[in-house]
C-alpha cells in the first residue's frame, strides 16, 4: 500500500473521494498527526518511512476521514483566530466565518474593564479570542451542555487565560448580572429541514449546536428579546445568523428596541452578524 511519507500521502489522497474537495491537505494534516512532525518535514524527508504502528495509525484514521468524519474531530483540535482550540464531538467545530464576530466587537468603543457575556460558547473560541486580545475585559462563557463547558475550560487553561469565567447555563437561566457591556453569541440557526445537515462535515457535529425552531429563528430571537434585560445602558448585542436571515434579525432587533442595527458580512462577503446597541 504504501512504506514512504510520499506514498502514504498519495495512497491517503485517493482514498477520500467525494468526501473532500481537499484531499491532499487533509491527509497531509493526518499524516502530520500522526508522525508528531510540522508540514516542511514531508517535503525534507520524502523517503523516510513510517514505522508499523504509525502506518496502521495512519489508515485508521484515514478510514475514519473516508466516511466523513471531520477533519478536526480526527486531529483533535482546530485554529482560530490563530489560537488551537480543542475540539470534541459535544459541540460545533469553531468556523473561520465567525471570526468576523470577534474582529467586530474588537472595534467596539468599549472600556477597558467592559463586561462581555458570550452565549453558547462551545468550544469557546469567542470568548476565549476576545480575552486574549482584551485581558482586562471581564468575559464570561455559558453552554447549556456540560461537556461543552468542560471543553470551553480546557481551551481557557490551554490558552492561560484564567480570568474568564465558564459557567453552565441554558443561555441567560444561570446568569445574575444585569450590566454586560457587550453580549455575544453564535447560536445555532440553521433550519432543521434544511438537507445541508444530512452533507459532510455537519452529520458529525451536534443538532443543538446547528439546528433551531421557527427556520432556525428560534434562538437568535429569544437571545435578542432577553438580552434587553442584561445589558448596561448603552451595551451591544452582536449576534452571529446564516447568511440569508440578516434582514429580519434586523426587524426583530429594531422592533425590540435596538438602536444603530446593522450587519456586517464575512470574509466571503455573507451576511453573517447583526449588531444593536440598548439604549442609554
Ligand atoms: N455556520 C455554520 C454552518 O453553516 C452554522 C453555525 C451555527 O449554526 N451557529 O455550518
Amino acid at each position: 500500500m504504501f512504506n514512504t511519507l510520499a506514498e502514504a500521502l498519495d495512497w491517503a489522497s485517493s482514498q477520500f473521494g467525494a468526501v473532500s474537495d481537499t484531499a491532499k491537505l487533509d491527509a497531509e494534516v493526518i499524516l502530520l498527526h500522526v508522525i508528531h512532525k510540522q508540514r516542511n518535514h514531508l517535503y525534507t524527508w520524502p523517503d523516510e518511512r513510517l514505522t508499523v504502528q504509525q502506518a496502521s495509525d495512519f489508515k485508521q484514521l484515514v478510514a475514519q476521514r473516508a466516511l466523513g468524519k471531520p477533519i478536526a474531530h480526527i486531529v483533535g483540535e482546530r485554529e482560530f483566530w490563530s489560537l488551537p482550540f480543542k475540539v470534541n464531538p459535544t459541540t460545533l467545530i469553531p468556523r473561520p466565518d465567525t471570526e468576523i464576530l470577534v474582529e467586530t466587537a474588537l472595534n467596539l468603543p468599549l472600556a477597558d474593564n467592559a463586561k462581555v457575556l458570550d452565549l453558547g460558547t462551545g468550544t469557546g473560541a469567542i470568548a476565549l479570542s476576545l480575552a486574549y486580545e482584551r485581558p482586562s475585559w471581564q468575559v464570561t462563557a455559558v453552554d447549556k451542555i456540560a461537556e461543552a463547558v468542560a471543553l470551553a475550560e480546557t481551551n481557557r487553561d490551554n490558552l492561560k487565560l484564567p480570568q474568564v469565567e465558564v459557567l453552565q447555563s441554558d443561555w441567560f437561566d444561570a446568569i445574575e448580572e444585569y450590566d454586560f457591556n457587550l453580549i455575544v453569541s453564535n447560536p445555532p440557526y440553521i433550519d432543521e429541514d434544511d438537507e445541508h445537515l444530512s452533507q459532510g462535515d455537519v452529520r458529525f457535529e451536534p443538532q443543538s449546536a446547528l439546528t433551531a425552531g421557527m427556520q432556525g429563528y428560534a434562538d437568535l430571537f429569544h437571545i435578542a428579546q432577553a438580552a434587553r434585560d442584561y445589558l448596561a445602558p448603552g451595551g451591544y448585542l452582536l449576534l452571529e445568523h446564516g447568511f440569508e436571515q440578516a434582514l429580519s434579525v434586523r426587524q426583530k432587533m429594531i422592533e425590540l428596541g435596538y438602536e444603530a442595527v446593522a450587519t456586517v458580512r464575512d470574509f466571503g462577503s455573507n451576511d453573517r452578524c447583526t449588531l444593536g446597541r440598548w439604549p442609554r
